[in-house]
Order: structure tokens, then C-alpha cells, then sequence
């Protein structure tokens, strides 16, 4: 009977190894370079960064999304959780392990699916933190039904040329290359028209019109690009894996996406519990602590009940995909994951921020900021309701039609049956009355 709870004393020490560098190297840096994670390493900035991934390294813990038949630890999704759970408190922590998204799914699909030059050129320096990516899927007219998307790529002798518009391409500003999706066949369903194509950020006719920032950001100072794919050229080679092939890549790739962010999600849905407690036990209001309110033990209560939910089923989804090993057969817990990530984050930040008053509406702590991450989770790898319909639709292949004309749990029909089964011992009864 193999049902357990527990973590391996001997990951579990690497783990608490995790926490302590986390909070005390890697905390500090989202405080002294803000917004700056994906960006090149000025010789300043690497004096601090190369020799923190240095220890990451020889504590064995860079880059363990990739199994090490592709280069990486191979510690699986279960202990990629364990190990995401804490780093996502700190949002320069993946990018100092190795694991930061894009580049996670990126590399993941480069993977399973590139050739060995392509690996050799693109996997190779993604996997030693040497470079960023761009996944550049979204158009401007059209996000969550990808059937819409018009961006073009056509074959020109050994070229293939792509021509249309982008929208949204985190880090294309400081990437080296694009995963580019494109439709190479529109004559065929969307599903088998479109290809991807690895793309070198300066191969001309790259226009990135505008970097579209988040709230709170300057404008055109963000980091998700509005690009023009003006005629790009790239050679025959270019194309990742086979042509018609980018909905399946497309799957792989954003399956383990979701997966990560809901992992780093419990991190920060766990911080702002965290800061609950502590304020609630620390105020004093109308004669008492806070702590003994009972509406704020009802949201330190309701608070914990979500947190523990979620991150047992994001532990358990991680465990399926180990078992499973093929995102599509946990398509549908994936997606529900996905589905509950931004109402857990958006309640737990919001009571935490309730709870520190004027304070938590403040710009001195960081409680508007998940709550906006919530509303991002709710959008980026696809919006909520798309999932919803797809955990719907696997759930309804459990089921089938009812052939009457009444529900199977009809009670007069079971009442019926019931006798029927019955009968004997009921005529039996009958009789000795
Ligand atoms: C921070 C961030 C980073 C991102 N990074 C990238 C990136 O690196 N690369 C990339 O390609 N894209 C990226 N995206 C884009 C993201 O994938 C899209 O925003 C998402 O797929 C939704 O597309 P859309 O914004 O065009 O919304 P639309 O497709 O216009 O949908 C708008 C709304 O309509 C509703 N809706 C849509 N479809 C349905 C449906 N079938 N049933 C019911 N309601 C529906 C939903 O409420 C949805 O929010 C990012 C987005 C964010 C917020």
C-alpha cells in the first residue's frame, strides 16, 4: 500500500537548504534589482549571481526540470514542486536555480523535440543560464482559441519566411532567439496547419513595436512584446520538430508551464498567510489582538483550508505526471490546478492585505502585487473559463447517457429494482404475516 505523505530525510535536508539560501541570497536580490531578472548580467550584477548559481550547482540543484537524459537533474515534477514551493517566493530564485519560466518550457520542448544541432545551439546555453527565450504564440486579435491565429510562415526555396503579428512575447526584449508559432498550411485544420520555428532575436525583420508593461509599469517599459514578424527569413532547419506539428508541441510545452506557475503559486499564497498570522498577532483592535477576532480567524481559518487543498492536489497532479510521464494523460487535473491557482492566490492575498489596513493597500507591502499575479494566473497559458471547459469535457468521458427516459438514480425506479432483487425474501415475508 504506497500512499505517502512524507519527503526523503536526505531531499528534505536539500530542501531546508533551499529555504534558508532563498530567504537570506536570493529575497534580497527582488529587493536590490527589481524587474531586472531577465536581463543581461551587467559585470556588477554577475559578481553577485554566478557565484549563487555556483553553490545552486554544487548543492545539485540547477536546472531539475529537465530529466538528465536531457541534461538536466532529473528530479521529476514531485520534487520539482517541493523544490518550486519555495522558490517561488522570490522571483529572482529561478532565474538563480536554473528554472525560471519561459525558459523552463522552452527548453522542455527544445528537448523532445529539437534536433541535435538545434540542442547543441539553443537547449545548451538555455540550460547553463547563459541566455533567456521568448515563447511567441499569442497574436494581437487572438490568445486563448489559437485556430484564429494568421501569422504566416512559407517556404521560399530553403527558407521559410515568416509575416504577421505577436503579442505579448515575455522577455523578447533581452532573449536570444523566439519560439515562433506560425500557420504553415491554412488549406488543412489549425490543428494540423501550424508549424514553430526557432528563431534568432536578431535575424532581421524582428520589430518589436512596443514592450506592453503590467499595471504599475511605465509604458512601453514592460516585458511582454507587440512584434511584427516583418518577412523573417530562416533556413529550413529552423523548424522545431516536424511541420503541422506546433498544437502538439504547443501542449507539451504549456502542460508543464501551468503545472510550475501553480507550484510557485502555493509559495506566495503561503508568504501572505504567513504575513496574516504574524499582523494578526501582533495588532491591537477595539480591546484585543487581532488573532482573536473571530472574522480574522475566520479568514486565517478559511486561508489555511485553501492553501492546504491546493497544494496537495498541485503535489498530487506532480505525482501523476511522474507516474504518467505524458502531460496529456493529467490534462485534466493540470487544468484544474489551473483553474483553482488564481482564486486561492487572489483570497489568501486579499484577507492578508485586509487584515494589514491602510498599510496593505500600501506600496510598502507587496499584497497588491499578488493580487494582480492572481489576475495574471488567470490569463497567462490560457484563461480560466478555456480550462474550465477542458477539465469539463474529460470529466464527462467518465460518463455516458441515461437509455430511460429517467436519471439512473430515479427513486421510484430504484425502489422498483430494489423489490425486484427482493422479491423472494419479500414474498416470504408477506406470506408469514
Ligand atoms: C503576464 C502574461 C504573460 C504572457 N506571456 C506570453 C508569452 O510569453 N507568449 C505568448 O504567446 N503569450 C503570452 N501571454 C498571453 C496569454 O497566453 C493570453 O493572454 C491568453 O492565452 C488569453 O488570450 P487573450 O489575452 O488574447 O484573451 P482572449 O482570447 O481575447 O480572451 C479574452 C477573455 O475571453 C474569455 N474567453 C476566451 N475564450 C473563452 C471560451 N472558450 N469560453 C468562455 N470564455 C472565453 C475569457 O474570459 C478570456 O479572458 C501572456 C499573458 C500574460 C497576462
Amino acid at each position: 500500500m504506497a500512499w505517502d505523505f512524507e519527503t526523503d530525510p536526505e531531499f528534505q535536508e536539500k530542501l531546508d537548504w533551499v529555504d534558508r539560501f532563498v530567504r537570506e541570497e536570493c529575497e534580497p536580490l527582488d529587493l536590490a534589482f527589481p524587474h531586472l531578472q531577465f536581463h543581461p548580467l551587467t559585470p556588477e550584477r554577475r559578481a553577485i549571481i554566478d557565484p549563487l548559481k555556483e553553490e545552486v550547482r554544487r548543492q545539485g540543484m540547477w536546472a531539475t526540470h529537465l530529466g538528465p537524459e536531457l541534461g538536466g537533474q532529473g528530479f521529476g515534477q514531485l520534487k520539482l514542486a517541493l523544490l518550486n514551493e519555495i522558490l517561488g517566493r522570490s522571483l529572482w530564485a529561478s532565474i538563480v536555480f536554473g528554472c525560471q519560466a519561459p525558459d523552463t518550457g522552452n527548453a522542455e520542448i527544445i528537448a523532445h523535440y529539437g534536433t541535435e544541432e538545434q540542442k547543441e545551439r539553443y537547449l545548451m546555453p538555455l540550460l547553463n543560464g547563459e541566455c533567456f527565450s521568448t515563447y511567441s504564440m499569442t497574436e494581437p486579435h487572438a490568445g486563448a482559441d489559437p485556430t484564429l491565429f494568421k501569422c504566416r510562415a512559407y517556404k521560399d526555396g530553403d527558407q521559410w519566411v515568416i509575416d504577421g503579428w505577436k503579442y505579448y512575447s515575455s522577455n523578447a526584449k533581452t532573449s536570444s532567439f523566439l519560439i515562433v508559432m506560425a500557420v504553415t498550411d491554412p488549406e488543412v485544420s489549425a490543428y494540423q496547419g501550424m508549424s514553430m520555428f526557432l528563431v534568432p532575436s536578431d535575424t532581421p525583420g524582428i520589430e518589436i513595436v512596443r514592450n506592453v508593461g503590467l499595471y504599475g509599469e511605465a509604458l512601453n517599459e514592460g516585458s511582454h512584446a507587440l512584434i511584427h514578424y516583418n518577412e523573417v527569413r530562416v533556413p529550413a532547419d529552423a523548424l522545431l520538430g516536424g511541420e503541422g506539428q506546433a498544437f502538439a508541441i504547443a501542449q507539451t510545452r504549456l502542460g508543464g508551464g501551468r503545472i510550475h506557475h501553480a507550484m510557485r503559486t502555493i509559495a506566495v499564497a503561503q508568504k501572505a498567510l504567513d504575513m496574516m498570522c504574524e499582523r494578526a498577532l501582533s495588532r491591537t483592535v477595539s480591546g484585543g489582538l487581532l488573532a482573536d477576532k473571530q472574522f480574522v480567524q475566520g479568514y486565517i481559518a478559511d486561508s489555511y483550508a485553501q492553501l492546504i487543498q491546493f497544494r496537495l492536489f498541485v503535489l498530487y497532479t506532480a505525482w501523476e505526471i511522474d507516474r504518467y510521464n505524458d502531460y496529456k494523460k493529467v490534462r485534466k487535473d493540470i487544468a484544474t490546478a489551473k483553474v483553482v491557482m488564481p482564486t486561492v492566490l487572489h483570497d489568501i492575498a486579499w484577507r492578508a492585505m485586509q487584515v494589514h489596513g491602510a498599510l496593505g493597500v500600501s506600496n510598502e507591502m507587496p499584497f497588491m502585487g499578488m493580487v494582480h499575479s492572481a489576475a495574471v494566473m488567470g490569463l497567462a497559458d490560457g484563461p480560466t473559463e478555456v480550462h474550465k471547459v477542458t477539465i469539463a469535457r474529460q470529466v464527462l468521458r467518465n460518463y455516458k447517457a441515461t437509455d430511460g427516459m429517467w436519471p439512473t438514480e430515479w427513486i421510484p425506479g430504484k425502489v422498483d429494482a430494489a423489490k425486484a432483487k427482493f422479491a423472494e425474501i419479500l414474498e416470504l415475508e408477506v406470506g408469514n404475516l
